[in-house]
C-alpha cells in the first residue's frame, strides 16, 4: 500500500489550495515543527516542454528559507539524543559549523529556538544576502578566505578546529549521517506521499550530499516496501565539481567553474557513501540561469542558482526518459538570497552570463 491519502496524483496535481489539501492543519508546536512539509509544485513550462510531470519541492518555504533547515534540525536533534547538546540547560551549548550559508542560517535559527549558541564559519565569497541574514539572526559569524579543501585554511577545517579548541559541538554536515537521515525520514517520505509513489526519477545537486543520499535511501526503501519500481536517482552537478566524473567514471577531477553556491564538491562526502546514484548530468550556469529567469517570469517562482541547476537537470532527465514520466527535484532556496549576483546585470555581464530581459 502506498501511504498517500493525497487526492492529487503526480501527473495531475490538484488545484486545491495548500491549506485545503492539508485540511487546515492544527498550529505547529513551535518553529521547529514548521520545518519540512513543503509543497511539491508542478513546473508548468518544464512539464509542457518534455511531456512529463516535472515537480519541484519548494524548500525555499522552510522557516530559514532553504532545504538546509532540515539538516540543521536533524543534526541538532541527533546531538541532543547523544547527550552532546542539552536543551534548556543553564549553560546551553554551542554548535559550530562551516557552511556556504544556508546550513548556518538553519543551525542558528534552530539553536535560537533550543537555547544554544551558534558559531558559523563561512567563505567570504558567498552572497552578501546570506552574510547579512546570518548577522541579522544573531550568528557569531567568522568569514574566512575561500580555500580548497586540501588547504588547512578551508572553512570546513577552520570550523572543526574551532569546535575542538572550544569544546563545542561540531555539526560536521558533510560526514555526519544525521544529515541524510533527516532527508530520508523527511524529504523522501514527503515526496513518496505527495506523488503516491508514482515517480520515475529524482534529481538534485550535492553540497554535502545529504539531500540526494537521503532521497535515494528513503525512496528506495519505500519502493521496496510498496512493491513498486525504485525511481532513477540522478546527480545534477555544476561546472567546477568533481562529482559528475565520480559518478560517471570514478574520476573526481575538476574543470570549469560556476557562480552557484552551496553545491559542487572536490571529494566524496560521507553522506554520499554507499548510496545508489544511477546517473549524473552536468549543467552549466547559462542553462541553470535560463530556468531561474523563466520560472520567475512565467510561473512566479523565485529560485536560487542550485535550484536552477536542479530544474535544468530534471528537464534533461525527463527528455531522456521520454513523455509520460514523473521527475521530482528540489527548489533549494529562493532568488532573493542571490539578488546581488543572479539579478545583478553588471555581475552577470562581467561573467558573460545572460541578463533577465526585465533588468537589461
Ligand atoms: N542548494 C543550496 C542553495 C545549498 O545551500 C545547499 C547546501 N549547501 C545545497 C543546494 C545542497 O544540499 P546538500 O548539502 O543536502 O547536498
Amino acid at each position: 500500500m502506498v501511504e498517500s491519502t493525497n487526492p492529487s496524483s503526480a501527473s495531475e496535481p490538484s488545484r486545491l489550495s495548500r491549506s485545503a489539501l492539508l485540511g487546515w492543519p492544527e498550529p505547529c508546536a513551535d518553529m521547529l515543527a514548521a520545518i519540512g512539509g513543503t509543497p511539491l509544485i508542478r513546473l508548468r513550462r518544464a512539464s509542457e516542454a518534455t511531456g512529463c510531470a516535472i515537480l519541484g519541492k519548494a524548500e525555499f518555504m522552510n522557516p530559514g528559507g532553504s532545504v538546509k533547515d532540515r539538516a540543521a534540525l536533524a543534526i541538532i536533534e541527533a546531538a541532543e539524543a547523544e547527550g552532546r547538546l542539552e536543551p534548556g540547560s543553564a549553560s546551553g551549548g554551542t554548535i559550530v559549523e562551516g557552511t556556504a550559508g544556508n546550513t548556518g542560517i538553519g543551525l542558528t535559527l534552530v539553536a535560537n529556538a533550543r537555547g544554544y549558541r551558534s558559531v558559523i564559519v563561512m567563505p567570504e565569497t558567498q552572497s552578501q544576502e546570506k552574510i547579512d541574514f546570518l548577522r541579522m539572526i544573531g550568528a557569531d559569524l567568522r568569514l574566512v578566505p575561500a580555500k580548497p579543501f586540501r588547504d588547512p585554511g578551508n572553512y570546513v577545517h577552520v570550523s572543526r578546529r574551532l569546535a575542538e579548541e572550544t569544546g563545542a559541538v561540531w555539526a560536521n554536515q558533510f560526514d555526519n549521517l544525521a544529515n541524510r537521515e533527516g532527508h530520508r525520514h523527511g524529504t523522501a517520505a514527503e515526496i513518496w506521499h505527495q506523488t503516491g509513489g508514482a515517480l520515475d526519477a529524482f534529481t538534485c545537486s550535492c553540497g554535502t550530499g545529504g539531500t540526494l543520499a537521503g532521497a535515494s535511501l528513503g525512496l528506495h526503501e519505500r519502493a521496496a516496501r510498496d512493491g513498486r519500481p525504485a525511481p532513477r536517482i540522478v546527480l545534477a552537478d555544476p561546472e567546477g565539481s568533481g562529482l559528475y566524473g565520480w559518478v560517471k567514471s570514478n574520476d573526481l577531477s575538476i574543470s570549469g567553474s560556476s557562480i552557484t553556491e552551496g553545491i559542487g564538491q572536490s571529494r566524496v562526502p560521507g553522506n554520499l557513501e554507499g548510496v545508489t546514484i544511477d546517473d549524473a548530468v552536468r549543467i552549466g550556469d547559462p542553462e541553470a540561469l535560463e530556468q531561474v529567469f523563466d520560472l520567475l517570469q512565467f510561473e512566479g517562482l523565485s529560485i536560487g542558482g542550485s535550484a536552477g541547476i536542479n530544474v535544468a537537470a530534471a528537464i534533461r532527465v525527463a527528455r531522456a526518459l521520454g513523455p509520460g514520466h514523473t521527475v521530482v527535484t528540489i527548489l533549494c532556496d529562493s532568488g532573493a538570497r542571490y539578488q546581488s549576483k543572479l539579478f545583478n546585470p553588471g555581475f552577470l555581464r562581467e561573467k558573460g552570463l545572460p541578463v533577465p530581459g526585465w533588468l537589461a
